[in-house]
């Protein structure tokens, strides 16, 4: 990471201390990014992935840096796999202030031969699993009168991508769902929100051929891919008590791709 002025890290600064927060899809790519700035931040983080093994390498940078965090395997799409996890993280930690849905799975197709298990293993996934997420925490939460949900939806679910009908329905599934959340837990005191991040270099697109990344590059107004950092930024400011009073908007961390 670059650093600022004075040898401090570069980026959104907030102080997270004593605050605890459950990343979903911590293993790789943006969630681990996610996982990591909320750490630095001061966070507790406890990262979700389908393995223990697979969420171990985020588990050590984030200890190595001094900070304090948990792995828990779990499905997201499954109901009893994800309320033995929050059940897990309550015991351990006492409280669930911040909840990042960023677990997700892409299986691309033209909708015309689309099969079945695509549909269902993207929606059950990426919105199911939010959902599931999302009811868990929230009822610690409105205990607490306190509470910061984010949920990573996508560009896609904005404006559509073609062979992607299961994944853009999710993610705009997730847009509605977070508006609607948004509105029936603002007066307990917490805020949801959704990032829809654009094009980011992690291993979701690099299974893309370089012809189409070269050629997405060339739509996008600043030119580049997005970087999990990217993302990790303004989930940490939505993350914080500062941005009490922004719930149930949607960003685009796109690089201009949807302006
Ligand atoms: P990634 O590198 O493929 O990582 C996906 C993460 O989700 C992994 O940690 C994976 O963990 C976890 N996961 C998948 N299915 C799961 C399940 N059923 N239960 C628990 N965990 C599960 O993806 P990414 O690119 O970082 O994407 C993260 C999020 O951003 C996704 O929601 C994606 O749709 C969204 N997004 C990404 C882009 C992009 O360009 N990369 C663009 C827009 C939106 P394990 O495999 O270890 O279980």
């Amino acid at each position: 990471m670059a650093d600022g002025a004075g040898g401090a890290p570069a980026g959104v600064r907030v102080d997270l201390t004593g605050r605890v927060a459950l990343v979903t899809g911590a293993s790789r790519g943006i969630g681990r990014a996610i996982a990591v700035k909320l750490a630095a931040s001061g966070a507790s983080v406890a990262g979700v992935a389908r393995s223990l093994e697979g969420l171990q390498a985020t588990l050590e940078a984030i200890r190595a840096a001094g900070g304090i965090a948990e792995g828990y395997a779990a499905n997201v799409a499954v109901a009893a796999d994800v309320q033995r996890v929050v059940d897990e993280v309550e015991a351990k930690f006492q409280r669930i202030d911040v909840l990042v849905n960023n677990a997700g799975v892409t299986r691309d197709g033209l909708m015309l031969r689309m099969e079945d298990h695509a549909w269902q293993e993207v929606i059950d996934t990426n919105l199911k699993g939010t959902f599931l997420f999302s009811r868990a925490v929230g009822v610690a939460m409105m205990r607490a009168r306190y509470g910061r949900i984010i949920n990573i939806s996508s560009v896609a679910g904005l404006v559509g991508n073609p062979g992607q009908a299961n994944y853009a329905a999710s993610k705009a599934g997730v847009i509605g769902f977070s508006k609607t959340v948004a509105r029936e837990l603002a007066s307990r005191g917490i805020t949801v929100n959704v990032v829809a991040p654009g094009f980011v270099t992690t291993d979701m697109t690099d299974a893309l051929p370089d012809k189409i990344k070269t050629e997405v590059k060339e739509r996008i107004p600043v030119r580049r891919f997005g970087t999990p950092e990217d993302i990790a930024e303004l989930v940490c400011y939505l993350a914080s008590p500062s941005a009490g009073y922004l719930t149930g908007q949607v960003i685009a961390v796109d690089g201009g791709l949807t302006a």
